[in-house]
């Protein structure tokens, strides 16, 4: 990735001219939530700063150039994932998203205004490359939190939004090829049978190298912050890859795969969307925040919960612990921070990392993680 000077990016920004924010008295039992001098920040998950759909900058970089030259953070993260949506090369989030079962590509996405306190989101919505912008037209133009399927691409067309037949990209519809060529048609007829070949499917394909760990789980999250403390997020993916038709993890649901406060910061997730549902953790980790806690602890804290919570053999590895990730992008109201993972090395053996982008430009950083090592044996 082409590197940006410091001072180049900090004259692009702005961020050398930032004034003070307005200091306001703490709310909800969060003590100083508005302090002077905050400083703007993006976090997001790590593709939010690997693709660029051809163009020169990351998810991270758009958000927080807008952030700084006074675009509303909302606006901003949603911009900032678009660039993602819309890129083919990450087919785990938006066009090109690897499809479900059927070889259908689903989507699901939301999105949360700290200060405004609306929420949007859609989920199993097809024909649509950027389904985060949907789910802030059902914040903006309806009185309700989420539409699903048909309902939802119904929403979009009225709103718009272009509908296309298909959001297979030939990589996709490859790799779905692939898989489905690897199912015993036989076992269709018994339910169990046929998830243990998909599962067989999807675990040779990942021997194999076809596809990596991070899109068959794959998502982006992006979190954003000004100088006033006003803190947005948004989340959007494809889902679990090959999900049965209809299947819907953790990203649009409200408290799983976002969750924001206003008053005590915003906090998205990647990984199993199953696991984190059971424990509404984006909800759990923004609740411990507002107890006082820092976003490392408020996230560890979710983590233990979620491993706790995880107890079927098939979800175990050897050693007893999950056989899966769920990572967490934190940030509170202070404008402090932090990524948060299950273990923390990537299926490929390397360091897991999310990103930021601050007045010193984007960059990736290692998470904190509950455990050492990968998910996979
Ligand atoms: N959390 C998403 C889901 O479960 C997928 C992922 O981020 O890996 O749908």
């Amino acid at each position: 990735m082409k590197k940006i000077k410091r001072r180049e990016f900090m004259r692009t920004t702005g961020v050398a001219g930032l004034s003070l924010a307005t200091a306001k008295p703490g709310v909800g039992g969060f003590p100083n939530i508005l302090v002077p001098g905050i400083k703007p920040l993006v976090i997001s998950s790590s593709n939010g700063n690997s693709f660029k759909n051809g163009g020169d900058v990351t998810a991270v970089q758009k958000a927080f150039t807008m952030i700084t030259q006074g675009a509303d953070v909302l606006d901003a993260v949603i911009a900032g994932v678009n660039i993602v949506e819309l890129d083919p090369l990450d087919d785990s989030v938006g066009y090109g998203g690897l499809p479900n079962a059927d070889g259908v590509v689903q989507l699901d996405a939301c999105c949360m205004h700290g200060p405004k306190k609306r929420a949007g989101g859609v989920a199993a919505l097809e024909g649509v490359r950027t389904p985060s912008l949907v789910a802030k037209a059902v914040m903006e133009n309806t009185d309700h939190h989420l539409l699903v399927g048909k309902g939802a691409q119904e929403f979009a067309r009225n709103m718009g939004f272009k509908i296309e037949d298909d959001l297979n990209t030939e990589n996709s519809r490859r790799k779905w090829l692939e898989w489905k060529r690897k199912i015993d048609p036989a076992h269709y007829l018994d339910p169990k049978k046929r998830a243990e070949a998909g599962r067989r499917a999807t675990l040779e394909m990942l021997a194999e190298g076809r596809i990596r760990e991070e899109n068959l789980h794959g998502t982006i999250n992006c979190n954003g912050i000004n100088s006033k403390g006003e803190v947005c997020g948004v989340t959007t993916t494809s889902g679990l890859s090959w999900k049965m038709p209809g299947r819907v993890g953790d990203s649009p649901i409200l408290g799983a795969g976002l969750y924001v406060d206003g008053e005590v910061g915003a906090v998205g997730s990647t990984g199993r969307g199953e696991a984190n549902l059971y424990g509404l953790c984006s909800f759990l980790i923004v609740e411990e925040m507002r107890r006082g806690r820092h976003p490392k602890d408020a996230g560890m804290e979710a983590l233990r919960r979620i491993k706790a919570n995880t107890y079927e053999k098939r979800l175990l590895k050897r050693d007893g612990n999950p056989n899966f990730y769920v990572r967490f992008y934190i940030l509170n109201a202070r404008g402090e921070y932090a990524g948060v993972a299950m273990y923390d090395l990537n299926d490929n053996g390397k360091k897991a990392t999310f990103a930021i982008c601050d007045e010193n430009g984007p960059q990736n950083v290692p998470f904190d993680s509950l455990m050492q090592g990968k998910h996979s044996e």
